[in-house]
């Protein structure tokens, strides 16, 4: 099922189930106990928010092989991991807004797990009783920030930084086997498959739950493919995977 949060035009937030065109509204925590109701409404009526509201956004830096080389890094021996600020989320059809900070900001493609239930100390074994489904998402990176500064907090902390959407999936049977693809203004800029993900799902959540508690709602993206590359003020931006959607964004001032 796709799990969305949307604005009515009278501007009430609510969570809802996408069938078709419509969209069936959701009653309680999506995470905990909810039921589907009667009450929907037609998707081009209602704004398509973030689907999920994360208390943090666990990243993972260099786990492709092509996009490591073309940083001039090697794949490192554990995940390499950074967070973004909850600060960063936008959701489907909002503006990224380019800060005057950076010269160069870049789009990142990737697969985006969304934790279902409190994780702490999980084996790769158990890993994905912990998944509640899968959206995709956008790293959007200040690059020559980050090649400036040791830590990453600021190059991928701006507000806006993250846009994820535009649903979260829960059907994916194999996050291992995904069509990734990031089109620019329609221009296919980047184009991978989730099997080249070097550390996988299960790995990812098992080891970061051994580091800090993961909560339902909280978001690990997985890392992006080679292909990165500068996004100007007026681009289109589209990260596709498949099997989930499109998350489709603008550059703006
Ligand atoms: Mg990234």
């Amino acid at each position: 099922m796709k799990y969305v949060r949307f604005q009515k035009a009278d501007k009430t937030i609510k969570s809802g189930i996408v069938e078709g065109n419509s969209i069936k509204t959701v009653e309680g925590n999506i995470f905990g106990e909810h039921k589907v109701t009667d009450e929907s409404y037609n998707l081009d009526d209602v704004k398509l928010l973030s689907p999920v509201e994360p208390s943090k956004l666990l990243c993972i830096g260099l786990n492709y092989s092509d996009h490591a080389k073309e940083f001039g890094k090697p794949i490192p021996e554990e995940p390499m991991l950074f967070l973004k600020p909850p600060t960063c989320v936008i959701g489907p059809e909002d503006n990224i807004m380019y800060p005057s900070q950076t010269q160069n900001l870049h789009y990142e493609v990737e697969l985006v797990i969304v934790i279902g239930k409190e994780a702490k100390n999980v084996s790769e074994e158990k890993a994905f009783d912990y998944v509640f489904g899968y959206t995709v998402g956008n790293d959007v990176t200040a690059r020559d920030i980050q090649f400036r500064d040791n830590q990453w907090g600021r190059a991928k902390g701006f507000d806006t930084f993250a846009p994820l959407g535009p649903w979260i999936e829960t059907e994916i049977k194999d996050p291992d086997s995904l069509d990734v693809k990031l089109l620019l203004n329609g221009e296919v800029k980047q184009s991978s498959n989730t099997s080249n993900l070097f550390f996988k799902c299960a790995n990812l959540i098992s080891y970061l739950s051994g580091i800090m508690t993961l909560l339902p709602g909280d978001v690990i993206m997985t890392g992006t493919p080679g292909g990165i590359g500068p996004m100007q003020v007026g681009d289109k931006v589209e990260a596709i995977v498949d099997g989930i959607g499109t998350l489709k964004n603008y550059i703006a001032k």
